[in-house]
Formats: C-alpha cells, structure tokens, sequence
C-alpha cells in the first residue's frame, strides 16, 4: 500500500530528527544512524541503511521523502565553476554554485525562488520573488552537490558553504536556521561554523535573532557608505539604515565571537566606487572587527550598471588598506556560464512584485 510521505528528515536539525523518532517510537540514536547515512554516506534509499531495523527501514521506505531537488541543466564554466539549475517544483528554477579554489571548495546555495528584496543591480530582485526554499531543499542542494561532485582523496569537496545564491536568507529564517543547525553538526556536514556563512542585504531584527540561533560567519551587503546611495541600491536601507545596521553587525560579532563581519560591497563605475566613497567607507568600518570584500559588478541585460575599472576598483581598496580595513577583491568566477554573484536569475514563474512596504510585513511574518 503507498501512501503519501509524511515525514520529512531531510535537512531536519538533530533535535528535530530525534523528536520525529521519538514520535515512531524510536530512540534518540536512531536519528543519529540517519544523519550518518544521509550526510556522511549521501545515503537515501532506507534499504541500505544496513544498521537500522528492518522493521524501521520499512517505515522510512513508506513514510519518509528523501527526494532531492531535480536537475534541470548542468553547466561547467571555463575555471572549473560548476552551476545546476535545480527544479523546484511548479515550473520554478532555483541555482547552486559550486567554486573549486586551491585547497577549498565553497558551495553557494539558494534559500529562496526569487528575491522581493529588489536591490537595483541584483538579476535575482529582478524576478521578484516566488516563494520560500525549505531547509530540506536548502540542504538538499549541498547532498545532491556532494553527489555530483564526488570525492577528493576520500573527503567531501565542499568545504564551505556560502548562502549567497538567490534569495535573501535571512527573510526565510526558520528553514536558514535549521540548515546551519545541519551543516555545522558533528553528525550533519562536519563544517566550521566559519565556514558557513550568512549573507544577508540587512534585516537587522532578523540579524539579532540569528546571533540566538546559530553562530555561523556574518556577510553584509553594504555596497554604499552613506544612506542616500544605499536607499537606492539596497531598497531595504530606507526602513534599516546603515547605523542601525552596524550597530546589529558588531553585537552580532560580540555575541557570537565571530572574528569579524564581511562587508560585501558591488563595485559600480561611477557610482559608489570614488576615493571619497571609500574614505566614507573606513571611517564606518575602522578599528571595528570588519573586513571588506569588494565584489566586481557582474552585468546582465538591462542592468544599467557598468563593472568599475581595474584602476577605480585598487584605488578604492588602497584607501581601505591604508585606514587599516583588511579588503580583498573577489575574482569573478563562472561569468562565462552567468554564475558569478548576482547573476543567479533561474525562473520564477507567477512573480510577486511587492511593494516595500507590504514586504516588510511578509517578513516579519516569517521570522
Ligand atoms: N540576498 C543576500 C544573498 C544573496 S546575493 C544578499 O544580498 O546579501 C549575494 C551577493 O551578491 C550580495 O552581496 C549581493 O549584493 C551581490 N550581488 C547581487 N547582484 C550582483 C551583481 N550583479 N554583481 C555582483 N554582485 C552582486
Ligand atoms: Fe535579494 Fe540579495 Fe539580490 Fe538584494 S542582492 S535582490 S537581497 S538576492
């Protein structure tokens, strides 16, 4: 007899998990075999989970959905980037992006179809937003990632994990908090909680509740020194602007004795990327735990934003380095298969544009 699948272990926190066994009359270790299975083995046929009773096996095989989101195209880019566009369900297309660098390999997931955020530079805000990824889909990325990507020398490829896909993850906070819960468990993906990190465009409420909840590494979407740029770039400004932010940023960096916030900033020519912007964006930063990340702007059509220049883009990072601010330049990776930052734009099929207003209701609503 089948019956629709009632429980869903997939991407569940240990807690969780051990409660739903609970539930079956199962004990607590019996989450723990799960977890080894799914996460460390990749593991998600019950009939091979060769430790669990046959009896439980059984039940798993009826009741439990260990599907993983579908691929849709598999594209590899020149320097070894690898992008899946993932189906996830009713003609949406969701991306996750795999980038091979010496000595790691980071994985940057979707938490979202679309984005209602509509930061101006972004292809994703462009979509709009469709709807929340749940953690079961958030972390079936990074299995099915595993998968397809095999190991090295008998260990995971992935050591990092980036939220910096579509979506802003802190708007679907729940399923973001049980993602980090899996990835950073012994018996999850084994990561460093520095090695998972947040990006978030600013949702200061929801960064003071994540401080609570997980303790994984902070990025910020800055991309402007001042409020009257930012309430342009980065719509969300204009109810969180920049001084409540930081504010947010350095408890959270108390709070969870992270070493420092990333501060994410989109190099636009001519529009946020002059000396004085970058005098403006140390003096907010300096003696803080920050550092900078300065991200080259990633074009799509009908942006209407054009890439700094190579002098703009050092001169800028020079004054940063001068004032004390440690700054790296991200080197865009995957641009010939459009999945560098920002450029995630998948499908979103019945697109909600929402008004900012609105908006700030739905989030609060979620969190
Ligand atoms: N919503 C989250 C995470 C996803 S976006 C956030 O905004 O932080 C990941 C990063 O890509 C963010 O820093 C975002 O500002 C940046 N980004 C968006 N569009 C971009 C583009 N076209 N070129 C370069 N970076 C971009
Ligand atoms: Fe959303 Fe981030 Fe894109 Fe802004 S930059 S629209 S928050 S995905």
């Amino acid at each position: 007899m089948n019956v629709t699948p009632d429980l869903k272990p997939l991407g569940l926190p240990r807690q969780e998990l051990e409660q739903l066994f609970a539930g079956l009359g199962e004990k607590p270790f019996r989450a723990r075999q799960l977890m080894r299975w799914m996460y460390g083995r990749g593991v998600l046929d019950p009939a091979a989970m060769t430790d669990l009773s046959g009896a439980l096996r059984e039940t798993l095989a009826r009741r439990a959905d260990f599907s993983l989101p579908l691929i849709d195209t598999l594209q590899e880019s020149a320097d070894g980037t690898t992008k899946w566009r993932l189906a996830a369900g009713a003609g949406q297309l969701i991306e996750t992006v795999f980038i091979p660098e010496e000595g790691r390999g980071t994985l940057c997931v979707s938490s979202q179809v679309g984005c209602a955020l509509d930061c101006s530079f972004c292809a994703t805000g462009r979509q709009g937003f469709n709807r929340n990824l749940t953690a079961a889909e958030i972390i079936g990325q990074v299995v099915l990632a595993n998968r397809e990507l095999g190991l090295l020398a008998g260990r995971s490829r992935i050591t990092n994990v980036v939220f910096m896909g579509m979506g802003e993850p802190l708007a679907n906070f729940r399923a973001l908090v049980q993602a980090c819960s899996v990835l950073i468990d012994d018996l999850g993906f084994q990561l460093s909680r520095r090695r998972v990190t947040v990006s978030t465009s600013g949702l200061v409420p929801q960064i003071r509740k994540l401080a609570q909840e997980t303790n994984a590494a902070l990025a910020v979407s800055l991309h402007a020194p001042d409020d009257a740029l930012r309430d342009v770039l980065v719509p969300i400004n204009r109810r969180h602007p920049i001084a409540e932010l930081l504010d947010a940023c350095w408890d959270y960096a108390a709070a969870t004795n992270a070493v420092g916030i990333t501060f994410e900033y989109v190099m636009l020519a001519g529009v946020n990327d002059s000396e004085a912007q970058a005098r403006a964006l140390a003096k907010l930063l300096v003696n803080r735990p920050a550092k900078v990340n300065l991200i080259p702007f990633n074009p799509f059509p009908g942006s209407g934003y054009r890439r700094s220049t190579p002098e703009a883009l050092s001169r800028f990072r020079q004054v940063l380095l001068e004032a004390g601010i440690m700054t790296i330049t991200r080197r865009t990776r995957g641009d010939d298969i459009d999945a560098a930052c920002g450029q995630l734009a998948g499908q979103v099929s019945n697109r909600v544009r929402v008004a900012l207003g609105d908006k700030l209701h739905e989030i609060r609503w979620q969190a």
